[in-house]
């Protein structure tokens, strides 16, 4: 029988470890830490289960619906509560946009999202085809050119923030928003008003996100293949046509192997195997962020009329010096978070930059009270939490430099010179669940 090794038991490596033992193979995944899940995890604040990490998946790509339905996983959606932009010292609305470019600017004017000078320049817009030959810009410095640089600073940037933590004109246009890379060369920049009933943007679960690898590793067990816990791989070499990892507790052999771990990892991981892909990862810088999750009691005097406001929370352009970068008002955007929390409105603050690690080496309490600091600048919350837990993710979310696709080009040819070996997750082709899971079907489908 053929023997398959995974390092990583993040969403990439458990889903690849799923095809693999579909496919009949033998499976064993090392798991540095003590949980599965990855990225993907629970937390307990004021005794309430929440994820605190990702919370929602993308509904319009089909991986990971698919996924979580084969599970027989229900899925929720988010409410129709929106998020809005604290900016110019007030909550505003956030006018419609892709990925923060403008595509009505009339609505943007009424947001007050800009000053009139930056405004005055997003009307003044200027087309920028980008020749299929250049390679790659930067999101911020392709829309900079269109719209102007107060667009970027006031929303591009705190919409990029939201899903990489990093700054837009850091980010490859073509990996990280291939969307824009199109429309922004057309005269008129727009996309039809969608109409009739579309399915929601989002999908979660009810109860929360953790519960999707939690329920891939049940699977897993259940069809024979193994999980190791507290197993870190420190390095990995060729051993005939298969390989041998050396782990924190012994050496492990396999037919296959599938490096599935963050960049820094595999890039130690794969020096010996494909020293130029290893040479790639080891370049491709991570974000970290934290998470302050916190509970307030409903019935506080203020703190509904503060928090429950039909918001689902609100993103922080960097522009504007703040030290949380969003917070999302859980209790508003889902459900079930209002249902398991009786009498707890429970939200959450992001912090943390690219390029800013050094503003997330304070204590855990230096981080609650400038979440706190913040909130009630925005909101006018004055109230105390009931309680408060605090998550790091150190090297949390990967910066796609322009650039980046090339680069990724070149770790899968590496990659693809050693028979056997095969690599996913957010380092590559997305950091989004869809994304990641679909790395890791690619990775199996490339062993089998
Ligand atoms: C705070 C935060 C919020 C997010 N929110 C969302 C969201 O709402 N929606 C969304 O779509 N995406 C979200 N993302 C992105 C998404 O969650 C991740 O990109 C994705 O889960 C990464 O999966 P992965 O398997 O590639 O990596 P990981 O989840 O990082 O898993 C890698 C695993 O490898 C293990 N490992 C590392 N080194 C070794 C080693 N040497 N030996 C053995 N094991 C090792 C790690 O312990 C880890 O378990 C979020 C990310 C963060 C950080």
């Amino acid at each position: 029988m053929t023997r398959a090794l995974v390092v990583g038991a993040g969403m990439a490596g458990l889903v690849a470890a799923r095809d693999l033992t579909a496919a009949g193979a033998e499976v064993v995944v090392l798991e540095a830490t003590d949980i599965s899940g990855g990225k993907l995890r629970a937390g307990q604040v004021a005794g309430v289960t929440v994820d605190v990490g990702a919370e929602a998946m993308l509904n319009r790509r089909p991986e990971g619906t698919a996924l979580a339905r084969d599970l027989g996983i229900a899925l929720t959606h988010p409410t129709t509560a929106t998020s809005r932009v604290w900016t110019r010292g007030a909550l505003r609305r956030l006018p419609r946009t892709l990925m923060g470019a403008p595509l009505d600017l009339d609505d943007l004017a009424a947001t007050g999202i800009l000053g009139p000078d930056g405004l005055d320049r997003a009307r003044h817009q200027v087309p920028q085809p980008l020749d299929g030959d250049v390679s790659d810009i930067s999101v911020g410095d392709a829309v900079a050119a269109r719209f102007g640089d107060e667009v970027v600073d006031r929303l591009v940037e705190p919409l990029l923030g939201g899903v990489y933590a990093g700054h837009a004109r850091r980010l490859s246009l073509r990996a990280a928003v291939p969307q824009l890379a199109d429309l922004l060369g057309r005269e008129e920049f727009t996309v039809p008003v969608p109409t009739g009933d579309l399915p929601p943007v989002f999908a979660g679960i009810t109860g929360g996100m953790w519960q999707l690898p939690a329920a891939i590793e049940a699977d897993l067990r259940e069809r024979g293949a193994e999980i190791r816990h507290d197993t870190t791989v420190t390095a990995a070499r060729r051993d005939g046509a298969g390989f041998v990892l050396t782990t924190s507790v012994g050496e492990e052999r396999a037919d296959l192997l599938v490096v599935a771990t963050p960049a820094a990892a595999s890039a130690r991981l794969l020096g010996d195997l494909a020293p130029a892909a290893a040479a790639e990862l080891a370049a491709l810088d991570y974000a970290s962020v934290a998470l302050v999750t916190l509970a307030f009691a409903a019935d506080d005097p203020g703190v509904a009329e503060a928090l429950d406001v039909g918001a689902a929370g609100f993103l922080v352009p960097p522009v504007d010096g703040r030290r949380i970068k969003a917070s999302t008002f859980s209790f508003a955007k889902w459900d079930w978070v209002r249902d398991a929390g009786s009498g707890l409105l429970v939200l959450r603050t992001s912090l943390g930059r690219h390029g800013e690690e050094a503003s997330l080496q304070v204590p855990d309490e230096d981080l609650v009270r400038a979440s706190l600091a913040d909130l009630a600048e925005a909101t006018g919350l004055t109230a105390r939490p009931v309680d408060a837990v605090v998550q790091r993710w150190g090297g949390g979310l990967p910066q796609y430099r322009p650039g980046h696709l090339d680069a990724v080009a070149r770790i899968r040819a590496s990659v693809a010179g050693v028979p056997g070996l095969a690599v996913c997750g957010a380092a590559y082709d997305g950091v989004g669940i869809p994304a990641v899971i679909a790395s890791a079907r690619r990775a199996a489908a490339a062993l089998l």
